[in-house]
C-alpha cells in the first residue's frame, strides 16, 4: 500500500526579485517495502526533494501524505513530531555526537520519545548487535572506523522502527570496500521489510535499488523498476 504519496508538489525559493523552481512539479507514489534510488545532476532538485520527504520542509505547492498523514501545511514544530515517528535518517557525514558512546548515539532518538535509561540502553545494545557491533557499544565516534560510524548511525536511524529510512549519500565518504559492506546492509534492512530511499550520485550504488528515479530540473526524467538489481555476496 503506499507509504508516501506525493502530487504535483513544487517548491520555489524567492530571493529578491529572483524565483528559483527547485521543484516544478513532481508526483510519485512510493509503496511500503520499496527500496528507492534518487538520482539526478547536481541542482536537478534531489535535496529539496529529500527535504520535503523527509518532513524538513513543505512544498510551496500541491500535497504530500505520509502514512496517512498530510504533511503538506504542517507548521516546524508538528513536522518534528512526524519526523520523530516516521523518518529515519542516514546521512554522508555520520552526524553522531562526537562526544557520547556508539551506545548513546542510537539511543538519543528514544530520548525524545521519552523512554526509560533502562530500556534504551537494552534497544541500543539490540540495534548496534544487528549491525554486527555489540562490542563496540562503549567506542566512541572516533575510536570508530568509518564503516563502524555508518553502522552507528544506521542503528540510530532504525531504533525508532520509521516508516522510511532516507540515507543522503551514505557512501559519499567510504571507501569503496566499506561502501559495499554499508550497501550489503542496507539491503538487509530492506529484506526485513524497511522502505528505503536513497540519494546517490554513483551509478553503482544506485543499482542496488529495485527501483531507480531520475530528476532533472526539477522534474522527474525517469522512473523505473530495475531489472538488473545488483546485491552484495
Ligand atoms: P540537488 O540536490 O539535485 O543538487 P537542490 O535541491 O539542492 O538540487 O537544488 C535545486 C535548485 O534549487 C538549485 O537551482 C538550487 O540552487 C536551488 N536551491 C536549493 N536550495 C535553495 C535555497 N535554500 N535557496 C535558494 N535556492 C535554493
Ligand atoms: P578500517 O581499516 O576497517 O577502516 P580502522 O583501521 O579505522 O578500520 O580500525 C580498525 C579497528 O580498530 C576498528 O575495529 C576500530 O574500532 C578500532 N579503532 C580504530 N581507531 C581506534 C581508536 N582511536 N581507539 C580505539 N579503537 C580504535
Amino acid at each position: 500500500q503506499p507509504l508516501i504519496t506525493i502530487t504535483d508538489i513544487g517548491r520555489k525559493y524567492v530571493i529578491g526579485s529572483e524565483t528559483i523552481h527547485a521543484i516544478k512539479s513532481v508526483t510519485l507514489t512510493i509503496n511500503k517495502g520499496e527500496f528507492v534510488a534518487l538520482m539526478g545532476p547536481s541542482g536537478s532538485g534531489k535535496s529539496t526533494l529529500m527535504n520535503i520527504l523527509g518532513c524538513l520542509d513543505t512544498p510551496t505547492k500541491g500535497e504530500y501524505i505520509l502514512n496517512g498523514i498530510n504533511v503538506s501545511q504542517m507548521t516546524d514544530s508538528e513536522l518534528a513530531e512526524v519526523r520523530n515517528k516516521e523518518i529515519g535518517f542516514v546521512f554522508q557525514t555520520f552526524n553522531l555526537l562526537p562526544r557520547s558512546s556508539a551506545q548513546d548515539n542510537v539511543a538519543l532518538p528514544l530520548v525524545y520519545a521519552g523512554v526509560s535509561k533502562k530500556e534504551r540502553d537494552d534497544r541500543a545494545t539490540v540495534a548496534l548487535t544487528n549491525v554486527g557491533l555489540a562490542n563496540r557499544l562503549h567506542h566512541k565516534p572516533n575510536e570508530l572506523s568509518g564503516g563502524q560510524r555508518q553502522r552507528v548511525a544506521v542503528a540510530r536511524a532504525l531504533i525508532n522502527n520509521p516508516s522510511i529510512i532516507l540515507a543522503d549519500e551514505p557512501t559519499g565518504n567510504l571507501d569503496t570496500k566499506t561502501s559495499i559492506e554499508i550497501m550489503g546492509l542496507i539491503e538487509e534492512i530492506h529484506a526485513k521489510g524497511n522502505t528505503i530511499i536513497l540519494v546517490t550520485h554513483e551509478e553503482d550504488i544506485a543499482q542496488h535499488a529495485h527501483r531507480i528515479v531520475r530528476m532533472r530540473d526539477g522534474l522527474v526524467e525517469d522512473d523505473y523498476q530495475n531489472k538488473d538489481v545488483k546485491t552484495v555476496a
